[in-house]
């Protein structure tokens, strides 16, 4: 491997990084806190209502609130809810591992 293709394949690699590192556009709320729609209290957000937040969600709740909506549902939903929430993030990185593998071996 000449000393240009290495170059060439450093800057494809440092390039797709560049890529996986901003495709999910992590958009954040202006403000740090919200007041939650339940008990009123001001709280911080957290990845979870941030999520909300992306999701054009215009009503937030605090941890304990959110935890006692939790508990108010029924045991099928719950778990349903919680499933679909693990198994997105387990895929996420399985793509990243997939794509880091072939790139670390170009730069190595
Ligand atoms: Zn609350």
């Amino acid at each position: 491997m000449s000393n240009e293709e290495v170059l060439k394949y450093a800057v494809f690699a440092f390039i797709a990084i560049f890529l996986i590192a901003n495709l999910p556009a992590k958009k954040k709320p202006k403000e740090k806190t919200f007041v939650c729609a339940r008990c009123k209290n001001e709280s911080p957000h957290t990845e979870r209502t941030i999520e909300a937040w992306r999701r054009k969600k215009s009503k937030f709740y605090c941890k304990s609130c959110h935890a006692k909506w939790v508990e108010s549902q029924p045991r099928q939903t719950r778990s349903a809810y919680e499933t679909r929430r693990s198994s997105g993030s387990g895929c996420l990185g399985f793509i990243v591992i997939f794509i880091a593998i072939p790139i670390s071996y170009f730069i190595f």
